[in-house]
């Protein structure tokens, strides 16, 4: 039997100083961080980091020979659970999105050179990056309609087509391209992958656009969403990232394990909520009893905690099935933490919302951000209808109708057959009467 739900207590010490620090350290950045500007927040981050390096936790997602301690994906996603308690953590932790999905992406597929330019810069974060898929006049939740082409002109490669959505699009260095190279392949081996300098010519950052999370115009800040037009971009052969035609299977490998980081960061910000739910219900007096007393607020906090507990089963769960077989082997469990986690996150936050009130609403708690944040969640990675649809059909494909069109479980048919099973039985219970 080797069901083991337990840490390491080696890792477990490194869980608790993580805890400690993103507390006592990140969590006060929160709430000076616009008044800080892009450069202050920069300067209070740096010795942060340097604590985090020192510790030997910095870009804790890569493998050894990169200064990563190739972690597998169950102490990854347990150290997601601490980071995503708070926007900044990951970034002083060397693996913010979408920069780690990115260096995945480099380390994975980048030829020794490409290594040596882009992904080394960008692990000291000497370099910021995005990943340009998207295009608004395609629907982002079926790639293979993706009209962006990289046409192969003798020594380059040349780049045309629509994107947004690029997150850190304007304020990064370079961008990973999805494009296709081949629009007469099989539909996933279409597309490639190409790094692409940002100020090289023909590429134009259009606008951060203005959102849910951001609805203030604002452009060049780190986590805006860059729409992004490609005329007739030249990059050199040595751009494409990993084989001709290899986008689609690259994007999979790092979607993957980049969804349990997702879904463990977003039960930290659950856990934040449901703390304040509960903070919330012993402190607020309302029609002679306590919110505590009243029962649709103890089902909140129950659903809340049930729902909780299994999103991170769940993602644990996928993340070991990763780790023991891989990333496609897993490919179930991901999809259904995708849009179960999103949900709860989702439904966690309302909850501890509607619990404050016009507090709650107000931007004097972090409930509202919260929020708006978990919305996008059931979107971004793929929409929740898109994995639930994926994970439907992997089941559906284990039954067949029935014979006859008769239901399994059809009770008279299976009760027909029984009596034909225990004929003898049946006949000296009959002849006992
Ligand atoms: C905050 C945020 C950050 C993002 N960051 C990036 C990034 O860095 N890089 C990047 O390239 N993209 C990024 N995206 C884009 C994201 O990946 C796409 O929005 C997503 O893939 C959906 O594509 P779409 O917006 O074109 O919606 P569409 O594909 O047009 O889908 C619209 C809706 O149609 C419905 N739908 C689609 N398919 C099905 C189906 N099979 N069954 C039932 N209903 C269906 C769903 O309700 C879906 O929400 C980001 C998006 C957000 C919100």
């Amino acid at each position: 039997m080797a069901w083991d739900f337990s840490t390491e207590p080696e890792f477990q010490r490194e869980l608790d100083w993580m805890a400690d620090f993103v507390r006592a350290e990140v969590w006060p950045l929160e709430t000076v961080a616009q008044e800080l500007g892009q450069e202050g927040l920069e300067r209070a981050i740096a010795p942060l980091r340097d604590a985090v390096k020192e510790r030997g936790l910095w870009a804790a997602h890569l493998p050894p020979e990169l200064g990563g301690h190739g972690f597998g994906q169950v102490k990854l996603a347990l150290m997601h659970e601490i980071l995503g308690t708070s926007p900044y953590a990951p970034i002083v932790f060397g693996n913010n999105a979408p920069d780690s999905g990115n260096a995945e992406i480099l380390a994975l597929a980048g030829t020794p050179d490409q290594k040596a330019q882009w992904l080394e810069p960008l692990l000291a974060g000497e370099l910021r990056s995005a990943f340009s898929m998207t295009e608004p006049e395609t629907a982002g939740s079926d790639p293979t309609l993706l009209e962006t082409r990289a046409v192969d002109d003798g020594d380059a490669w040349v780049i045309d087509g629509h994107k947004w959505f690029s997150s850190n699009g304007s304020v990064a260095d370079f961008l990973i391209v999805m494009a296709v190279t081949d629009p007469e392949a099989r539909p996933h081996q279409r597309a490639s992958m190409f790094v692409v300098p940002a100020d090289i010519p023909g590429v134009r950052i259009v606008r951060d656009v203005a959102t849910m999370e951001q609805p203030a115009e604002h452009f060049g800040r780190i986590g805006g969403h860059a729409e992004i037009v490609y005329e007739g971009v030249r990059v050199p052969k040595d751009a494409l990232l990993g084989a001709r035609g290899a986008g689609f299977a690259i994007a999979q490998q790092r979607l993957g394990p980049g969804r349990i980081h997702h879904c463990m960061r977003w039960l930290g910000v659950s856990r934040r909520a449901f703390d304040m739910l509960c903070e919330r219900a012993v402190a607020r007096y309302a029609h002679g009893s306590l919110l505590a007393e009243k029962q649709t607020v103890q089902n909140w906090i129950a659903d809340s905690a049930a729902q909780m507990q299994a999103a991170r089963l769940m993602t644990l769960h996928a993340a070991w099935r990763i780790d023991a077989e891989g990333a496609s082997a897993a490919r179930q469990e991901i999809a259904l933490i995708k849009f179960f986690g999103a949900g709860v996150l989702h439904d966690v936050v309302d909850r501890a919302l509607q619990a404050h009130g016009a507090l709650g609403y107000s931007t004097d708690l972090p409930l509202e951000a919260m929020y708006r944040y978990a919305r996008a969640a059931r979107i971004y990675d793929g929409p929740d209808e898109v994995h639930r649809e994926s994970v439907a059909r992997r089941i559906l494909r284990g039954y067949a109708p029935p014979p006859g069109g008769v239901p399994s479980e059809h009770v008279p048919t299976r009760r027909a057959a029984a009596r034909e099973r225990f004929a003898a039985l049946l006949e000296a219970v009959t002849s006992n009467d």
